[in-house]
């Protein structure tokens, strides 16, 4: 009988940061230690869903505590439940495998299931030689009935045991979820400097680099409009952070949603919680730029990646070059209404992906031109379960002086003219 259940972001290898809310799940490792990493959400969402169901739960999030895997293993010896949920990726399976190994000698009695939206690309020999089951597909919608299926020997949607190879369909978190406000008191947020939260999930759209659609899915599934105010309310008021990081790949893909959204910030009133979005340009038009700002959002991701329309196309981010021609005019236009009502843009570029010299010097001729504020660059990475079209990259001594240019774009806000202007008072 499963009473007790602990859910675990496993320690980072030594002098590394373990990112495993990145990349829709497929996770990454940060070369030095203490770097920037995702609180783990889905964690705080698994524990609510649990606690829901009646269960007992705990978490340990070794990366925020900064706790090294014998510490890790010394706190599970110490409180060790009746089964260890453990978040695991592709790119960080090293430090991932090191824990369940060591952790599988010290308490081999108890059950071990792996979760995480990339996880089920894991190789079957090495997770199977390490952990009882896995998860797959979105942990924090399947797994309560991924436990009664622990405990019965029964199926339940995404479950896979070890010793079965077929994989199973991965369980979906499905559109309008129902979802208890996430445990974020499981965990400790005094050390994270911002909190995430969710509209939406997944993604309609083609792109052939894109590792989010693989981990979260299609279709693109959205959330209550009101329940995501109410939880982004409650988030500030509960645990006063000055940063909401929105996970959603493509945010306001659905302009009527936005709309319903921000309305329900409003009838909430001032102050607003400070929020960040990501999505691609085409989505962040004026009108919908302006009502974000005029509900507390702060900051946008803008996924620029290219200019070039017949790039876009190979890549079928857009369907044809003369939507790829609209692309660019609109990452323009998301960029100057940015400027004019004062909302923070990150323009993002991705590179690697076969592109010229003189498209990546049009990207920079588009940086200079329309100057978003902060402007970072991304190598293209072949995740597990992406297909990229055939291409041929730059020399990396090309693509890495070109990175560190377009990386030197930074267009900062000036911030309000009184605080300029007391900088020349003496
Ligand atoms: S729009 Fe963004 S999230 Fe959607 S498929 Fe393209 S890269 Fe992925």
């Amino acid at each position: 009988m499963i009473r007790t259940v602990l859910f675990i972001n496993p320690p980072s290898l030594p002098g590394t940061t373990a990112n495993r809310e990145a990349t829709g799940g497929m996770g990454l490792t940060m070369p030095t230690p203490r770097a920037f990493f995702y609180p783990p959400q889905t964690i705080a969402y698994g524990v609510a869903a649990l606690r829901a169901a009646g269960y007992v739960v705990g978490a340990v999030d070794a990366v925020g505590q900064d706790l090294t895997l014998p510490a890790t293993l010394a706190l599970l010896r110490a409180h060790a439940p009746d089964v260890f949920l453990v978040q695991v990726t592709p790119k960080t399976w090293d430090a991932d495998y090191r824990f369940l190994h060591a952790l599988g000698r010290e308490l081999p009695h108890v059950p071990r299931v792996l979760f995480g939206t990339g996880a089920h690309f894991l190789p079957y020999e090495e997770w199977t030689a390490v952990a009882d089951a896995l998860l797959v597909g979105d942990a924090e919608w399947g797994v309560v009935a991924a436990l009664d299926a622990l405990q019965s020997g029964d199926d339940a949607p995404g479950f896979w045991r070890a010793g079965v190879r077929a994989q199973p369909a991965a369980v979906r978190i499905p559109p309008n979820p129902v979802l208890p406000r996430p445990a974020w008191d499981a965990l400790p947020t005094d050390g994270y400097t911002f909190l995430t939260l969710w509209g939406s999930r997944g993604c309609d759209a083609m792109c052939r680099w894109c590792p989010y659609v693989v981990g979260w899915g299609r279709p693109r599934r959205s959330r209550d409009p009101e329940a995501v105010a109410e939880e982004l309310f409650w988030l500030w008021r509960t645990f006063r952070k000055e940063r909401h990081i929105f996970r959603d790949p493509v945010f306001a893909a659905d302009p009527e949603w936005v709309f319903a959204f921000t309305r329900a910030l409003r009838e909430r009133g001032r102050p607003f919680p400070p929020w960040e979005v990501e999505d691609r340009p085409e989505h962040l038009t004026p009108e919908v730029l302006r009502a974000m700002k005029g509900a507390g959002c702060t900051q946008v991701k803008l996924g620029l990646e290219v200019v070039s329309p017949s790039l876009l196309a190979r890549w079928q981010r857009v369907p044809d070059v003369a939507a790829g021609e609209a692309y660019v005019e609109a990452a323009a236009r998301a960029i100057r209404t940015c400027r004019e009502v004062n909302l923070v843009c990150h323009a993002f570029i991705v590179t690697g992906v076969g592109e010229t010299e003189e498209e990546l010097a049009a990207t920079e001729a588009f940086l200079r031109k329309y100057r978003p504020h902060y402007v970072s660059v991304k190598r293209f990475t072949a995740y597990p379960g992406v297909h990229p079209i055939p291409f041929t990259p730059l020399p990396e001594e090309v693509l890495q002086r070109w990175e560190a240019r377009l990386a030197a774009h930074r267009y900062p806000p000036k911030g309000p003219w009184w605080r300029r202007w007391r900088r020349w008072i003496p």
